[in-house]
């Protein structure tokens, strides 16, 4: 049996994100032969036609990892490639909640792995249906919450084998993953598993092996690790640091970590700087003391200034080279609007890395991976605003209302609460957001995740100095994407010619 998967990493950046080339891993431990189709929406649909007839077999499944696709582009490629090839069946599958009729016969929410076999079984070869349901918004695509009833907590494999024809660069970042779940449990996260108490981490041997493989292969030395909060065990870091001892180059990561647990264990520096974790993404969300409390986040934000401060210096001194970059939420519980405007305009004497977010409560249950606040929002002061402006507002920024006017928001989700509280509202928090963007962003230092697509292709040191601007407008960076997507789709076009 054969399949393509189409799979992108979003309009900002070009980079392989994990998802389907796992998938086509697995499938090919299946028997499956398969192709991975990055960066698809960049293709027109006549090159993906180009691209699918060239290959010397029949296609029977055509996967869709759609996380950084954007749905009108995505509904119609899928339309487009079921008119050419009405036999292949379609399934989509990404930790995005499924909300709109794609037109594919399966939506796969979540973790996919335990899921995908049920799925195939019954697409293929009469096997049972699995477990999930035919939404009335979708009533001829079955939808199924893998993270719910096919569970992808503990897995087998974390390894991810790419192919030969994924024509990988040395200079690309890939993506690894070292364990699953998040020990903690702040009230506004919706990640898929949190609260876990066992240790679900991979072998020492097998990151080994992974980096190694991936380093002969294909020349990477670079990666983003994906677990929720990479510090969240000791043991987690120290392996890696372990692994990155043993290996013939340096390597460079870029990871998420709770700022409050290496300020309350301050060795993990240490550990953090022998694995070369310099690249940190902290969600600090406030520095409102209340609101900190109230997510589950309750280190004092006093201390957690001067740990910034001093986590930049340790890792300076120590390796040279760090990059942290903060993420901050507006309208949390209790935070009224002054605190923001005095947390930002720290961030802009202290800091040189921040993100800004308004706060985004999702209300959907049809892809049950929720948050606290989702669960039950009123449990902490949020409520459906009844303010007409609020929700006209809401309405014309094109949330809850995508279709129409097509934007969507942080957690990428068309179902939101559009709120009020006692200390903010909806439209009060969005458009500080809002402000950042307009007055802030380009004047950051590079993200970290961003900054490890390019750990290759500069000197380190002048990387840690570019900003946003520098580094899209003035650079011209998207051309160098550009032409880095057109070698790959000669490459692919060209395979069997
Ligand atoms: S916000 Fe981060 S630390 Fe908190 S539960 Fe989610 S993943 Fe874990």
């Amino acid at each position: 049996m054969n399949a393509v998967i189409l799979n992108d990493s979003g309009e900002e950046i070009i980079r392989r994100t994990m998802g389907a080339y796992k998938i086509a891993d697995m499938m090919r431990a299946d028997g499956w032969t398969v192709e991975v189709i990055d960066w698809s929406t960049r293709w027109s649909n006549q090159e993906l036609k180009k691209f699918i007839d060239s290959l010397p077999y029949e296609i029977h499944m055509i996967g869709v990892s759609n996380l950084w696709m954007q749905d009108h582009v995505i509904i119609e490629q899928i339309n487009y490639l079921k008119s050419q090839y009405p036999k292949a069946k379609i399934v989509m599958g990404g930790p995005k909640p499924y909300q709109r009729d794609f037109g594919a016969d399966a939506m796969v929410f979540g973790y996919c792995e335990h899921a995908l076999k049920p799925v195939i079984q019954w697409l293929f070869n009469g096997g049972d249906i699995p477990v999930g349901k035919f939404p009335e918004w979708a009533p001829n695509s079955l939808l199924v919450d893998a993270n719910h009833s096919y569970k992808g907590l503990s897995i087998s494999k974390y390894h991810v084998n790419y192919h030969e024809n994924d024509f990988i660069k040395s200079h690309e970042a890939l993506t690894l993953e070292i364990s699953r779940g998040c020990r903690f449990k702040c009230k506004y996260c919706n990640y898929a598993f949190l609260g876990v108490k066992e240790d679900y981490s991979r072998s020492e041997d097998s990151l080994y092996n992974e980096l190694m493989e991936n380093y002969i292969r294909w020349g990477t030395t670079n990666y983003i690790i994906s677990d929720d909060t990479f510090n969240d065990r000791d043991s987690k870091i120290e392996m890696l640091a372990n692994v990155v001892e043993r290996l013939p180059f340096e390597p460079n990561f870029s990871c998420f970590i709770r700022i409050d647990l290496v300020i309350s264990k301050p060795h993990q520096v240490e550990l953090l700087c022998r694995a070369r974790c310099w690249a940190h993404f902290y969600g600090i969300e406030t520095f409102h003391p209340l609101a900190a409390k109230a997510i589950g986040k309750g280190m004092h934000p006093d201390k957690i200034k001067a740990g910034l401060l001093w986590i930049r210096e340790e890792f300076i001194k120590r390796i040279g080279v760090y990059r942290g970059t903060t993420g901050m939420i507006a309208g949390l519980p209790y935070e009224p609007p002054e605190s923001w405007y005095d947390g930002i305009q720290w961030m802009r004497d202290n800091w040189e890395s921040f993100f800004y977010w308004g706060l985004h409560i999702s209300t959907d249950t049809d892809n049950t991976t929720q948050s606290d606040f989702s669960i039950d929002a009123a449990k902490y002061g949020y409520k459906l605003t009844d303010n007409k402006e609020i929700l006209d507002w809401a309405a014309s920024k094109g949330y809850n209302n995508y279709v129409e006017v097509g934007r969507q928001n942080n957690k990428l989700d068309s179902r939101i609460l559009v709120w009020e509280s006692e200390w903010s509202d909806f439209k009060r928090a969005t458009e500080f957001a809002d402000d950042y963007i307009n007055n802030d962003f380009m004047k950051q230092k590079l993200f970290n995740f961003d900054l490890t697509e390019h750990m290759s292709k500069f000197d380190h040191k002048e990387l840690m100095s570019f900003t946003c601007e520098d580094i899209y407008i003035k650079r011209n960076l998207n051309k160098l994407y550009l032409n880095q997507i057109k070698e790959y789709k000669k490459q692919k076009l060209e395979m069997y010619r």
